[in-house]
């Protein structure tokens, strides 16, 4: 055990999820790759954690960061602040919400709390419908409707949750529908669910399941839910924390595949938009944002040197098409993926959009979900110099690929290389 992990296990919580058997500490990065104290460089396919969205050590980011902080880190927003507002009017504008208001957090959580609290004060409303496989963060009333077990630590949750099918569609009673009867059944399920009992504030939802295994609907459903909620008066809550900012490629938000359902009542996004900053937010019209009276800030929700960031990180998403490149190198990743998994019984499905993209393990010849032979390809894929995810709770048996959304096709090419030998060595 290295001095550092015996150090962490020493004063840090358990429960704090750690990859790999021997720990890895990574010391610096550039572009796509990572350098582990262990002196390796490494091609990361997590991008963090979904959160470097263009590239580690990217220098539009670094001077922005640098000249802000060389004038003021934090003033509070108890003042004019020029970047938040600045950033806000961009992602206003992107959001596609009529009349947007935007509320800067330090993370998800928060932007989901902050969204949570909006639409049961706005509906007056306790209850909240959420995904079947959801996870919308770790704060008491995020965990509290988390559609995961693993994560649902107790009945005593300040909000009543009633869980929806549609979120998964590889397992379940509808798992072998055609995409037009899937989502006949989930709507129907949604009106019976509906029928007994008062009007819920508000359905959220991840467009794909991030935490969930990266699974999605088929396109359409949540336009087909829209129109049963808008005849209850029921507000859609996008989660957009691992879905926004093009990394689905088609589309710059994940509500978009939904086609004419319409933007969201509200809208929250974190991870990828301060490119390793801490940036949170909910976007909503503004009788919905408006609808808390009493004085409520976050304190170093939308700081300076947090903006700044998020400023020159959208500016270099945009006016390079990053979506666009998503769109081609996530595609054809998935396509070389997909042919690899053919020759590999352990591999259950490749599945994903754009640079979003799970690979589901089973154990092979069954439907058995395999968390150790996934554990096992991490080891292996990161002793041939490639760092991937996994899916959390019950979903530790998908593999989770989401690199910087700058991924070049040769380093798509290398990545996939290393995968398929880490899953070909596994059995
Ligand atoms: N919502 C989704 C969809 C997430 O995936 C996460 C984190 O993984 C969160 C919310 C919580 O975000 P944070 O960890 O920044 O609080």
């Amino acid at each position: 055990m290295s001095d550092l992990y015996a150090r962490h296990k020493a004063v840090l919580p358990d429960w704090l999820a750690l990859y790999y058997k021997d720990p890895l500490e990574i010391t610096h990065g550039e572009g796509r790759h990572v350098w582990g104290a262990d002196g390796k460089k490494y091609l990361d396919f997590f991008g963090g954690i979904l959160t470097t969205m263009t590239a580690h050590a990217l220098p539009e980011v670094t001077k922005a960061v640098t000249e802000q902080a060389g004038r003021i880190l934090h003033s509070s927003t108890l003042y004019l602040n020029r970047p938040m507002v600045d950033l806000a009017e961009r992602i206003a504008q992107l959001s596609g919400i009529p009349d947007a208001r935007v509320f800067f957090t330090t993370s998800g959580t928060e932007a989901n709390d902050t969204a949570l609290l909006l639409a049961t004060t706005y509906r007056r409303s306790n209850q909240i419908l959420a995904m079947r496989n959801s996870y919308h963060g770790r704060s008491f009333s995020a965990v509290g409707i988390t559609g995961n077990r693993g994560w649902s630590p107790t009945s005593l949750s300040p909000l009543q949750t009633l869980y929806v099918h549609g979120g998964v569609r590889t397992r379940g009673p509808f798992a072998r529908l055609s995409d037009t009867d899937f989502i006949a059944a989930c709507v129907e399920d949604l009106k019976d669910l509906l029928g007994h009992t008062r009007p819920p504030a508000a359905l959220i939802a991840e467009p794909i399941q991030g935490v969930g295994g990266f699974t999605s609907p088929p396109d359409g459903l949540y336009a087909a839910f829209r129109e049963i909620l808008d005849e209850h008066g029921i507000l859609w809550i996008a989660d957009e924390v691992q879905t926004g900012w093009g990394r689905t490629g088609d589309h710059f938000w994940g509500w978009q595949a939904h086609g004419r359902s319409g933007p969201p009542d509200i809208l929250t996004f974190a991870k990828g938009i301060g490119n390793g900053m801490s940036i949170g937010g909910v976007v909503a019209r503004a009788d919905i944002m408006n609808c808390l009276d009493a004085n409520s800030i976050s304190t170093f929700g939308g700081t300076q040197i947090t903006m700044a960031a998020g400023l020159a990180n959208l500016s270099y998403l945009l006016e390079h098409d990053l979506q666009g490149n998503a769109r081609r190198v996530g595609g054809m990743l998935i396509e070389r993926l997909r042919a690899v998994a053919a020759q590999l019984p352990v591999v259950r499905e490749v599945r994903g959009r754009g640079l979003m993209i799970g690979v589901e393990l089973v154990r092979p010849g069954t439907d058995e979900a395999d968390p150790d032979t996934a554990s096992a390809v991490l080891e292996a894929a990161r002793a041939g110099g490639l760092l991937i995810g996994k899916g959390g709770g019950h979903n530790t048996s998908v593999l989770r690929i989401a690199p910087p959304l700058t991924l070049t096709v040769a380093e798509a090419e290398e990545g996939a290389a290393i995968l398929e030998h880490a899953l070909g060595s596994v059995h």
